[in-house]
This record gives structure tokens, C-alpha cells and sequence, in this order.
């Protein structure tokens, strides 16, 4: 089987083209280092089916980044048919970059000009003809977004890897192209693949070049003794990437017409004097984020409760009562989490009828066990992928990547650089592909540091928890306030966890440089219906499985615990508190008397501590759980409607306080994360006594911050005690620092 591997700059719509062509769904990210590893997939219109390779974005072949080594050992040890070069047609001078490097590879190439809608919308015309004359290898102009152009890639790329391809260079300097002769002529002796690429990188004194050729070291050194440049001495590499750009200005840039000559700002430019101001740009941020979660969650849909009155749509009597408001309006995310839930009790009444003749047990464990534990998570299915709907939204518009390079000047004074803050902004949609995408960064302090944190920003799946409990501590202590006042703190919370964690961190047991952090911000651009619906439908997707896998496995286990004894007596008057479950539960109680959910609760007080040990499966079963333990609790389900009201029964049946209610979110939050998250993270950290440092770690960090958080709220005067520790923790972590320095 062919195949044929995509290499490109970032953001140059590598992926965007891998998904048209192989009709997956990868992520697709309006940033650069979306795809830290690479993907298969396979193309069948051509006569035979063909294998796409989608590689890491790359500038050039040279092993600066982790990223360049992936695309390089690709292309030189696994030898693919053919490169397909995307070139990003809006910016295809330093595209075109990488291109004069892959050049010099011997394998079959194709130009893809992506993009070309934009470019034609901005009135810019490329001499395809004159292009493809000049590099001397095919160029197809398509566009990946609209999927334009792609049969005919495929036809010409198909046809081109058939034939052989010699590696070419533009390098015109006239003593190193003297210099790259002969070391091609010593290489090709030796018998060794691409010589003419590994001549060139060698004589830009490649790292890994010299270490491959030791012998021809010598050669190039006794070169250097006489040679200067001049102007830039015997910097070879400078030398070879200047006299590539020069060509490119020489040779191709007179293919591209431009409409507008000259520096104007850009509508982009103009849309970033606002959005990243050196002051308001953070503050812009807090409040778009704001208004995120206000539609999402809120209770007062636009604050209009006060101006409608009482009851306006509150619709008593009907099947809808209370679903689109209750004294106001709800936002469209409660709606659309109400409406799940009455279709869910809907479904699952109807089911549940079926087995109104069956032995209690039997009703119990699909009513009280499957149904509640299912029906509380797929209520919150609809609510969850809005939210992360208007995440898309911002990303993929491209403003989550400036929002990285706002950031990164934060960050930076903490230790840690822009390039690991993606990954933690990819971690509010799930912990495991951000995990990945830490691979990016170089250094492996930085990297263990970045993964410890990225489980704080809030992942999907820990929405419904939030949602449910502050829904639940509004409704059960009648708070004024709305709930999305609480989840939007919750989620400032987990930042702020972080920013603290990584700055003791740094300081203390993974210290090392922060790396500078090189961003090109890619334009502006509306956000593409097709990739929304792709990132949605994947959510989706997983979810449901999750819902009809992990979660109704976890969901018959804790049925079965709550109603069995220790003498596998089935309980039938609903006295939980006797169960497996319950034993086990009271057993590790005290622990968390600190954090608020300890011993102080009544009878059924365990169902938390046992709600977050089943959340390490997967953070849905939390809520699931929850469900569960309601309808044991109250003798049978608890209308599911939200999901809601069965953490209202649980607040009530053991008599937590909203400060601890709280407490259990930040702890579900920050402590170790669900069991695939862990084992990316094993995966990715290698080194063992690092990865159950990672898991401590997270025990820890968790404690210490529901503890805080607990006592804060309850007592707001130990807030200042905690702020003084933690200034005090930070200041001697500093002079310490200071002091070993000047040693
Ligand atoms: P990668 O980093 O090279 O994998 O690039 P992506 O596939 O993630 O695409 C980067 C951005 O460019 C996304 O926002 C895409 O929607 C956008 N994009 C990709 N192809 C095209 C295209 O043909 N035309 C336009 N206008 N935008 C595109
Ligand atoms: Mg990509």
C-alpha cells in the first residue's frame, strides 16, 4: 500500500486536508501544535488505496523542536511514496521555506497551495504555471476548508509517486555548494540515503548530522579555516538559510500579485489592538468567558427575571413545568439541559414500566441502579457540548490563540511558557488530548509540570458535577445568585490552583529554563460550521459511549453495593447507611472531616466520599453515582429532571453545608483525574518514580486546596491565615533560590 505523507507549516491546514481526504475527525485547532504526533488515515479514490499521513507542523527540517524530529525521522527512516507539501497560499514566501528543504530529500513531492479561497478573496493571484516551472515539481491549488481541488491532488500525487525524484537544492552560494559537492560525493560512498540533504545538513553543522558522520567532520572544519562570509562570518547556517530566502525572493516570489502593495494593517491587526491590549486584553478575556457560561448556566437568562416578573414561563401543569424559567428566564443551556432530562425520565419511565412485574431487586437495579445513573449523565449531554461549542467557537476563530500569547506574558514570570499553556487551554475540553499535546515541549520539567496542572482546568466531563452541585446549593439554601456565578468560580478556582502549583513548582522540585515562545497568531477568520459540527459530533460521540459503557458498568457495581450487606442481604427498606458501600464509605469518612464532607454529616455522609473514588473511572460516574445513591436514599428514583434535584435529595439527606458542597467540586476538580487521563499521563512521563510523584501530587494538591477552600468559606478570617502561609511559602522558595544562585 502507498503512502503519502502531509508536511506543512503550522496552521497551514495539514489537518483540515488529512480530514477532507481520509473522512476523519481529527482535531483541527486554529493555533499552531495542534498535532503533536501523527495520524493515519486512508484514501480510497484513487486505484488503490492510499495511507495519509498527517505529520507535526514544522518550519523547517532541522531538529530544533520535538515537532521538526517526528516530521524529519518520518520522512528520511519510513520513506513514504510521496510528500505532499502544503503551502499556505496567503503567506507563501516563508512556506515555501520548508519547501526549497523537503527539495532536497530524494522523494516524490507535490505542492498543495491551500487556501486559495482566501487568497483569491483578498484579491492576491499566484502564476500557478510559472510556480510550478521554477520549483520543477507539480503544484495544485485546492482548498482544504472547502474541499476544493482534492481529486485532482490525489490524481496528479498518485501519478507523481510512481516516478522517481532525485533531490535538488537552490542553495546558489558558490564555495558552500562547492563544499556540499563533496561532502554528497563522501556520503554517497558510504552509501547513504538523501545524500544530498545530509550534505546540506551537515554543513549547517546539524547536530545530528555531525554525530551520524564523524569521519567527514574534519573535512568541514579544515573548510571553515578558509572561509568567511561577509556578513555572516562562519555561521553556515545562517549562511544556507539566507541564501534559500534569497532564492526564493528571486525565483518565486515574482509568481505572486498581489492586490494591496505595501504595509497596511490588516483587519486582524486592527480586531488585536483591542483583543490582546497590553491591559485589557486579559480583563476582555475573563468577561467574553463570562458570558460563556452565563448562557450556558444561568438561571436568569440576561438578568430579564426582574423585568418579566414572577413565573413567566414556568408553564404549571404541563410536562414542560419549569423548564424554560421559573421567575425568569433560563439561559439556553438549562433549557437544554431540562428538556434532556424530561425526555430522559420520559424514555426511562417508559422502560421502567416494563418491569413493574419483575422481583423488587430486579426493578431496583434498573430503575434505582441503570436508569437514575444513566439519566442523570445524559441530561447533561446537550448543556456540556454548548459550552464546549462556544470553546470551539473561540478557537477556532482565533482567539484562543491569542489568548495562549496573552498568556505566555503571565506565565512567563511564573516559569512556564506560552507553548504549555495550549495544552492546558485544550485541557477545559478533555485532560487526554492535552496531555499529548505536552509532547511539544521540549523541556521535561516543564512538560511533567504542565501535565500535573492540566487536570484544573475543568474537562468536560467534570461539568456536570459543577452544574449539579451549584444548581443544587442554589436551589436547596435558596441563593439568590445564579449558578453560573458558582461554576464560573469554580473554574477560576482551578486556574488559580495551577498558577500556585506551577509556581512552586518551578521554584522547588522542577526547576529549569522557560524556553522562549515563537507564535505566529493566524488570522482571524469566521468560524467553519464544518469544524465546529466535527469537534461537537466527536464529543458527542464520546460521551455516549462512555454513558453506555463505563458509566452503566459503574452504575450496576455501586447498585449493587448500595444494596447488598456485608452478608449479602438485599436492604429493601432503603437503610443504605448498612450497605457495602456505606462500610467502606464510613471507613475513610474522618479523613475528609477537614475538607467538609467528613464526619460532620449526618447518616449517608459516606455517599460523597464514595461519589469522588467512583469518579476516578470516569468524572461522569460522579453524577451517576449520585443519581444512584438518591433513589436508594429516597426509596425510589428521584424525578431526574436536571439531575439536579437528586443532588438536592443528597444535600438534604446528609445535611452537607454549601461550603462543603463547594469543597467536594474543588476536590473532584483538582484531585487525581479519570483513569485514561492517568494513563496518558503514565504514558507521556515515562520515568516512574516522576509519574507516582504526579499521582501524589494530585492526593495532595486536592487536599490541600478543598481544605482551604472549606475552611475559607466558613470561617472567611482563616482566609487571611492561608494567604500568609502562602506568601511566606513563596518568599522563602525565592530566597532560597536567590541564595543557591549566587553559590
Ligand atoms: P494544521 O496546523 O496545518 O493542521 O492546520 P489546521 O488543519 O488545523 O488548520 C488551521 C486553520 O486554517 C483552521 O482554522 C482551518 O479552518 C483553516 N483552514 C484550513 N484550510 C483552509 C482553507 O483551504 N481555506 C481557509 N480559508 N482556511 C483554511
Ligand atoms: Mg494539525
Amino acid at each position: 500500500m502507498k503512502r503519502f505523507a502531509l508536511l506543512g507549516n503550522p496552521n497551514s491546514g495539514k489537518t483540515t486536508l488529512f480530514n477532507s481526504l481520509t473522512g476523519s475527525a481529527e482535531y483541527v485547532g486554529n493555533w499552531p501544535g495542534v498535532t503533536a504526533e501523527r495520524k493515519e488515515g486512508s484514501y480510497k479514490k484513487c486505484g488503490e488505496p492510499i495511507t495519509i499521513v498527517d505529520l507535526p507542523g514544522i518550519y523547517s527540517l532541522s531538529p530544533y523542536t520535538p515537532e521538526e524530529v517526528v516530521s524529519r525521522n518520518f520522512i528520511l527512516d519510513e520513506k513514504p511514496d510521496l510528500v505532499i507539501n502544503i503551502v499556505d497560499a496567503t503567506n507563501l514566501e516563508r512556506n515555501l521555506y520548508l519547501t526549497t528543504q523537503i527539495m532536497e530529500i530524494d522523494v516524490p513531492m507535490v505542492i498543495a497551495l491551500n487556501m486559495m479561497d482566501a487568497l483569491t478573496k483578498a484579491g492576491d493571484k499566484i502564476d500557478i504555471k510559472k510556480l510550478e516551472e521554477k520549483i520543477g515539481v507539480p503544484v495544485v491549488e485546492i482548498s482544504a476548508l472547502r474541499e476544493d481541488g482534492l481529486d485532482e491532488l490525489m490524481r496528479v500525487a498518485y501519478e507523481e509517486s510512481k516516478k522517481e525524484r532525485k533531490g535538488v537544492s537552490v542553495i546558489e552560494h558558490p564555495e558552500l555548494c562547492h563544499l556540499i559537492g563533496d561532502v554528497k560525493i563522501a556520503l554517497e560512498a558510504q552509501k547513504v540515503d538523501n545524500p544530498l540533504f545530509h550534505a546540506v545538513k551537515f554543513v549547517e553543522l546539524d547536530e545530528l548530522e555531525m554525530e551520524m558522520h564523524q569521519n567527514l567532520v574534519k573535512m568541514v572544519d579544515d573548510f571553515k579555516k578558509t572561509f568567511s562570509d561577509d556578513t555572516f562570518g562562519t555561521d553556515f547556517d545562517a549562511i544556507i538559510a539566507d541564501s534559500r530566502y534569497k532564492y526564493i525572493t528571486k525565483n518565486y516570489s515574482s509568481t505572486l500579485k498581489r492586490k494591496h502593495v505595501g504595509v497596511s494593517d490588516t483587519k486582524s491587526d486592527k480586531i488585536d489592538k483591542v483583543l490582546t491590549h497590553k491591559w485589557f486584553g486579559i480583563p476582555i478575556f475573563l468577561v467574553i468567558l463570562l458570558t460563556m457560561f452565563h448562557l450556558t448556566f444561568s438561571e436568569n437568562f440576561l438578568f430579564l427575571g426582574g423585568i418579566l416578573g414572577e413565573d413567566f414561563v414556568s408553564l404549571p401543569g404541563t410536562a414542560f413545568e419549569g423548564v424554560f424559567g421559573e421567575g425568569a428566564i433560563y439561559s439556553p443551556g438549562v433549557i437544554l439541559l431540562n428538556l434532556m432530562g424530561v425526555f430522559t425520565d420520559w424514555l426511562f419511565g417508559l422502560i421502567g414500566g416494563l418491569f413493574s412485574n419483575s422481583a423488587p431487586w430486579v426493578q431496583g437495579l434498573f430503575n434505582d441502579g441503570i436508569f437514575a445513573g444513566l439519566g442523570s449523565v445524559l441530561s447533561f449531554i446537550p448543556q456540556i457540548l454548548l459550552l464546549l461549542l462556544l470553546f470551539s467557537i473561540l478557537e477556532d476563530s482565533g482567539y484562543m490563540a491569542r489568548v495562549a500569547f496573552m498568556l505566555d506574558r503571565m506565565f512567563r514570570r511564573f516559569g512556564l511558557s506560552g507553548r504549555a499553556v495550549l495544552p492546558m487551554i485544550m485541557g477545559f475540553g478533555c485532560s487526554v488530548p492535552a496531555i499529548i499535546n505536552t509532547r511539544t515541549l521540549a523541556d521535561e520539567k516543564e512538560k511533567v509540570a504542565t501535565i500535573r496542572v492540566i487536570p484544573f482546568f475543568s474537562c468536560g466531563a467534570k461539568l456536570p458535577i459543577l452544574t449539579a452541585v451549584s444548581a443544587a446549593i442554589i436551589s436547596y439554601f435558596n441563593f439568590t445568585s445564579s449558578p453560573d456565578l458558582i461554576v464560573y468560580s469554580m473554574y477560576v478556582v482551578g486556574v488559580v490552583v495551577a498558577i500556585i502549583a506551577i509556581i512552586i513548582m518551578r521554584g522547588t522540585t522542577m526547576k529549569g529554563e522557560t524556553p522562549p515562545f515563537i507564535m505566529e497568531l493566524p488570522s482571524y477568520h469566521m468560524p467553519q460550521f464544518k469544524n465546529l459540527m466535527i469537534h461537537l459530533w466527536d464529543k458527542a460521540k464520546h460521551f455516549i459511549k462512555k454513558a453506555f459503557t463505563i458509566i452503566v458498568a459503574s452504575s450496576i457495581v455501586v447498585w449493587v453495593l448500595t444494596n447488598f450487606t456485608f452478608g449479602w442481604a438485599f436492604i429493601e427498606d432503603g437503610n443504605v447507611d448498612n450497605s457495602i458501600l456505606g462500610g467502606i464509605g464510613k471507613l475513610v469518612q474522618p479523613i475528609f472531616t477537614p475538607l467538609g464532607f467528613g464526619s460532620q454529616l449526618n447518616a449517608n455522609g459516606w455517599v460523597f466520599i464514595v461519589a469522588a473514588i467512583i469518579g476516578l473511572i470516569a468524572k461522569e460516574n460522579v453524577i451517576a453515582a449520585f443519581g444512584i445513591l438518591s433513589a436508594c436514599i429516597a426509596g425510589g428514583a428521584v424525578s431526574s429532571e436536571e439531575g439536579v434535584k437528586e443532588v438536592v435529595t443528597i444535600i438534604g439527606a446528609t445535611g452537607i453545608s454549601w461550603q462543603g458542597a463547594i469543597a467536594f467540586i474543588i476536590f473532584n476538580m483538582t484531585t487525581i483525574p479519570c483513569f485514561a487521563a492517568v494513563a496518558t499521563a503514565k504514558a507521556e512521563i515515562r520515568d516512574k518514580k516522576t509519574f507516582s510523584g504526579t499521582m501524589l501530587f494530585w492526593l495532595v494538591a486536592s487536599y490541600i486546596a478543598s481544605t482551604v477552600c472549606y475552611l475559607a468559606l466558613s470561617y472567611w478570617w482563616t482566609a487571611i491565615i492561608f494567604v500568609a502561609i502562602l506568601v511566606i511559602t513563596l518568599f522563602v522558595i525565592r530566597k532560597i533560590n536567590l541564595r543557591s544562585k549566587k553559590v
